[in-house]
């Protein structure tokens, strides 16, 4: 019927932007630079002809901190660091309406001591909640790098995360980095399907993305020109609980290691602090007041991951 067709043809879209994608490395370089300053859509028929096209985000609670990028991404240089940004179009839905996919030059924020509190791989059921709690408690805002299979099996958690008003990355599909890795394809793949599936829960899909195990030592030169490309502004670490280590540190010992780390002089004064929010992280949860306290004796104010924080290293 009517909205089965349409869902079909919008599946037929998707899919062939994903062809695109992968057959043309070259097409995204330059057509995705492609500006269409005419902006003749979204807030000129918002107000008006509701039927025809209503503003999806108006159905949206959207928590009044957050920034939504404009079609032109040209509202993403910020003076706040604690302004989680997201966006209101897939990859494909900026395709289909011919608005630009890369972004503007963005100037990163160096101003003061920032501390970065990321959290990767969840969200699960029992250790992305008790640090969400842990984090109220402190009024202290959080970057999740969720991996799209978890946001399918814990889809409140995300939509708990967003509305407590913290920031959401892309962390791939499932994780695996012999899926992931073998070519970029593959990983765009992954990155537009959990776009899909953060979207489909809260209504926006982030710009920010972290690459399982981090592009040093993951990505070949083929990696950041695409991502470029496409938009997605990745962000490392430069400091860890080592909790995804062999280490399996104490939380005591993952207190006295992030002090270790931000006694040296970082890159753009900004502390990217990489910990873990899934099954078997309960040191993480446990040591995480004393990093916040800690961090916050050391002067360091927190921010949330936007694609102006200043890259790790
Ligand atoms: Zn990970």
């Amino acid at each position: 019927m009517e909205v089965s067709g349409a869902i079909i043809a919008l599946k037929l879209m998707k899919l062939k932007f994903l062809m695109v994608c992968s057959l043309a490395l070259t097409m995204f370089l330059t057509g995705c630079g492609d500006k269409n300053n005419d902006s003749e859509n979204a807030e000129a028929t918002q107000p008006a002809v509701e039927e025809a096209e209503p503003d999806p985000l108006a159905s949206l609670n959207i928590p009044e901190n957050d920034v939504i990028a404009d079609d032109t991404y040209s509202n993403l240089q910020l003076t706040d660091v604690k302004k989680p940004v997201y966006d209101r179009y897939t990859l494909w839905e900026r395709q289909a309406k011919n608005l630009p996919m890369q972004l503007p030059e963005i100037t990163p924020y160096t101003e003061g001591k920032v501390a970065y509190l990321t959290f990767d791989d969840g969200p699960d059921a029992k250790n992305t909640p008790a640090i969400l709690d842990i984090l109220k408690n402190y009024g202290v805002p959080g970057t999740f790098y969720v991996v799209g299979q978890m946001v399918e099996a814990n889809p409140d958690v995300l939509k708990r995360i967003f509305d407590e008003g913290h920031a959401i990355g892309n962390h791939s599909y499932n994780h695996e980095y012999n899926q992931l890795y073998p070519s970029t394809e593959n990983f765009l793949k992954q990155l537009t399907k959990t776009d899909d599936i953060i979207k489909s829960v809260i209504g926006v899909r982030p710009l920010i993305l972290r690459t399982p195990g981090g592009q040093w030592g993951m990505w070949t030169d083929d990696y950041p020109p695409l991502m470029k490309a496409c938009g997605y502004v990745e962000h490392d670490w430069n400091c860890s609980v080592e909790d995804a280590t062999y280490k399996r540190p104490s939380a005591q010992q993952m207190i006295k290691y992030i002090d270790q780390q931000t006694n040296e002089e970082l890159n753009g004064n900004a502390a990217i602090i990489l910990m873990h929010s899934n099954g078997g992280k309960e040191n993480t949860v446990s040591a995480l007041p004393g990093i916040i306290e800690l961090l916050q004796n050391k002067g360091y104010t927190f921010g949330v991951i936007t694609p102006m924080t200043p890259q790790p290293y």
